[in-house]
């Protein structure tokens, strides 16, 4: 055994993820956790880290952890020189709008988003021209082009309050069709829809859950609500991953089933070891290019740096401010 994993191990940090990081793997990770720490201090960074991403990277080197509506609030509040998103590249766009002054950095360009990638500016201009009056809620995982041409952004976990906060009868909700039909199925408001999901929890099936209910007695069922309407109609419960956090935190203990990424499970497993967690999970590939090695060279090469035209940030910037303000 080489001198560093020992000293890692030491400080504390392989405590927290000692049951999910087996410690030949953790060998090789304490010598870019200790090059990340450095780094931190020298360039005055901060690492926002989405609940999606591996224990050694949310445990182990973020200073700010959460879902996309609790990362783009820590961007704002921020005053590091330089943000890394160790997340996908629309979050990397919603730090940098909301935080102009900050260098945002992702660590690969190719963190991308199903959602994101199924709409542009033009496709939102052409649903207005359709549906003229009609307002458009946009779902934060989108690019900053698409912000730009909507009134209002949401997510998850305050899209509900968002449409209601309308008061109209029928709203274009995009670019999550099954956001859109789980908000429809709540809120009783008509959604005008577009065709994109998420490629990670479209794939879950009602008969997946049914088969994991009778394997596991007792198992209590959290569906995220990118998830199509059938899935959510099995499930005990729906929300966001923040929610989904307050929930296992509120019930502690018993065994519990949520219906998203992998990582979710493995993180709150850290923060909740009474708690029983049964997977199957889907993996995210955009969140999983997010690593310890490429968030090293991100803070030592300042790459890759997140720019934004500056009119048309601040037109999505309104749309994110005004879904803040709710
Ligand atoms: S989990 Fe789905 S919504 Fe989230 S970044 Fe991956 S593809 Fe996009």
């Amino acid at each position: 055994m080489n001198q560093i994993a020992p000293r890692g191990k030491t400080d504390g940090l392989y405590d927290r993820v000692r049951h999910l990081v087996p410690e030949m793997e953790w060998e090789t990770f304490v010598e870019d956790i200790r090059a990340i720490e450095t780094l931190k201090r020298e360039r005055n960074a901060v690492i926002l880290a989405h609940n999606y991403q591996t224990p050694e990277i949310f445990h182990c080197v973020s200073d700010i952890r959460g879902d996309s509506l609790a990362l783009a609030r820590e961007a704002q509040n921020t005053d590091a020189d330089v943000i890394v998103m160790a997340g996908v590249h629309f979050m990397a766009e919603t730090a940098k709008m909301l935080n102009p002054r900050s260098t945002v950095l992702i660590p690969d360009l190719k963190a991308g988003c199903s959602l994101a990638d199924s709409i542009t500016g033009a496709d939102v201009r052409l649903l207005r021209q359709r549906y003229p009056g009609v307002p458009v809620v946009t779902y934060v995982n989108t690019s900053a082009e698409v912000k730009a041409e909507s009134d209002i952004c949401c997510t998850s976990g305050n899209a509900k309050r968002v449409v209601e906060s309308l008061g109209t009868d029928r709203v274009i909700m995009i670019p999550d069709e099954y956001l859109a039909r789980n908000i429809e199925a709540e809120t009783g408001i008509k959604m005008i829809t577009w065709a994109g999901h998420c490629e990670v929890h479209e794939r879950f099936t009602p008969g997946e859950i049914e088969r994991m209910r009778a394997d596991h007695p007792g198992l209590v069922v959290l569906a995220h609500p990118e998830c199509p309407p059938e899935v959510v109609a099995v499930s005990d419960f729906s929300g966001s991953t923040a929610m989904m956090d307050d929930y296992v935190r509120d019930h502690k203990g018993g065994r519990i089933l949520l219906v998203t990424e992998c990582s979710m499970s493995d993180n709150l497993a850290v923060r909740y070891p009474q708690t029983q967690f049964i997977r199957p999970c889907n993996m995210c590939p955009h969140m999983k290019r997010i690593t310890l090695a490429n968030i090293r060279q991100s803070l030592e090469n300042m790459t890759h740096e997140v720019t934004l035209d500056p009119a048309m940030a601040s037109r999505a910037r309104r749309a994110v401010e005004r879904m803040l303000a709710i």
